[in-house]
Parts: structure tokens; sequence; C-alpha cells
């Protein structure tokens, strides 16, 4: 076997060694590049904002290898033996993945195509959607968030297919949240969508950083609701979301 590098021995081997891990350090890491991108056209990346359109081709894949080593060092530093445990030696790869394509595709990936069509039989009545299960991890401890989501619509212009609402919402759900600012992005973006005159959206969730850790409560919930349009100016249309809500909660019990 040959080799094109300099023997061993002589010195060179080394230096050229510690002039690539110096050239390494000067190129940006591929995070620091897409940050300084979101931040020179002063787009917001907090946990659960949407950040693909800041995404080169191919960049995708370098940060999961990237996040890969991150998570590496993190199993290192809580002292897990990585190089000898037949359980964690692939978990930086697996968690990475998982982060990036799975729990948090909602921040990397971009929105499911969703096609509106305009409301010709300029229907009025509402209806409901749900219960459409969302699973989103809490941003203070990046643990579980696991519930249901009802959506209460008064068609406006345009209308979307009811397979739609359950797309954007795992969609939206798929980032790092608080569940009442994940509520009110989800409301943006149906309004956006279809332009309802009347949306009530309730979520009733389960936190396991309140199950698991903490405070270790297994049967609390949050539940909480944003209503727009027609929904907040007319009570009874507000009412009639939320009693057609508990007929489908009581359908799903009998
Ligand atoms: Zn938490």
């Amino acid at each position: 076997m040959t080799s094109t590098l300099p023997a061993n021995g002589n010195g060179l081997s080394s230096d050229k060694a510690l002039v690539q891990q110096d050239l390494a350090e000067l190129v940006p890491t591929v995070s620091a590049q897409i940050s300084a991108r979101l931040k020179s056209a002063g787009v917001s990346f907090l946990a659960n904002d949407n950040i693909a359109d800041y995404i080169l081709p191919g960049e995708l894949q370098a940060l999961e290898s990237e996040v890969s080593d991150r998570v590496r060092d993190l199993l290192r530093t809580l002292v897990i033996d990585i190089e000898n445990d037949h359980n964690t030696e692939e978990t930086a790869e697996r968690v990475a993945r998982m982060y990036l394509h799975e729990v948090f595709k909602g921040r990397y990936h971009q929105q499911p195509k969703v096609a509106s069509f305009p409301n010709v039989k300029e229907l009025d009545e509402i209806y409901t959607v749900g219960p459409i299960t969302v699973r989103s991890a809490c941003s203070h401890h990046l643990v579980p968030i696991m519930g249901n989501c009802w959506i209460g619509i008064k068609p406006g212009s345009r209308v979307i297919g009811l397979s739609k609402f359950t797309r954007v919402a795992d969609w939206v759900f798929s980032r790092p949240h608080i569940q009442e600012e994940a509520v009110m992005i989800l409301a943006d973006e149906i309004e956006r969508l279809c332009q309802p005159q009347g949306l009530g959206i309730i979520v009733k969730a389960q936190h396991y950083c309140m199950k698991w850790r903490g405070v270790r409560e297994p049967q609390t919930s949050m539940v909480n609701s944003v209503v727009r349009g027609d929904f907040r100016h007319d009570p009874s249309l507000k009412l009639e979301f939320f009693e057609l809500v508990r007929q489908q909660e009581a359908l799903l019990s009998t």
C-alpha cells in the first residue's frame, strides 16, 4: 500500500495535520453559516420558528453530521463509555436524525404542500376537525408534549381538505414549543392557508416535564384555546364550537 503523505518521523505529516486542523477551525460550521445567514436577513430563529428557507441544498445533511458530533460530545460529557457501550454507540446519529427529520422537522423542513380551493358553494356553517394528535417537546427541557387538537372553521373564500389540517398541525407542533405559542402559530398558518371567517383551536396536552420530572404529576394536562374572526366577535359561534368539541370528545369515550 502506498501513501502520498510524507513518512512519519520527518515531522512533515504532523505539520500537515496541524495545518488541516487550523484550516478546519477557520471554516465556519454549517450551523454557524446558517445562523449568520438568518442574522444578516434579520430573521428570527427561535426554537419554534421554521428556518427551512435559509438552509441551502446539502446543508441539512451536513447539519445532521454536526449535530451527531455534538450529541456524541454530550454523551461523553455525561461520562458514558460510547466506545464500548453497544447500546449507545450509534445514539448520537439516531438523536441527530430524530431531531432534524422527526420530532423537530417543523423547524428544518418546508411546510407540506396544501392546496386550497375556492369556496364555490359559499359554505358558511361551522365545522370542527378533531381530535388531531399533536406531538411536540417543551422548549425548556426538550421532553415530549403529547396531546389532542380540535380545529373549528367558519369557511371564508377558500377551503382546504380535512386531512390538511392534520398535516399542518403536525408540522407546526414538531418543534420545541410552549403550548400557548404553538396554538397561536397554528392559527396563523391556518388563517394564511384558507382565510376563514372564523377560526377556533383547542389543544389539550400532557407535558412530560411535569409527568417525568419536576413535580412528577402524571394526570395533569393543559388546555388552551384561541378564537379568531367571527368566533371571537360572536359568543354564540364560540359556544357552538366548544359544544361541538365536547360532543366529539364524548363520542371518543363511548
Ligand atoms: Zn419543560
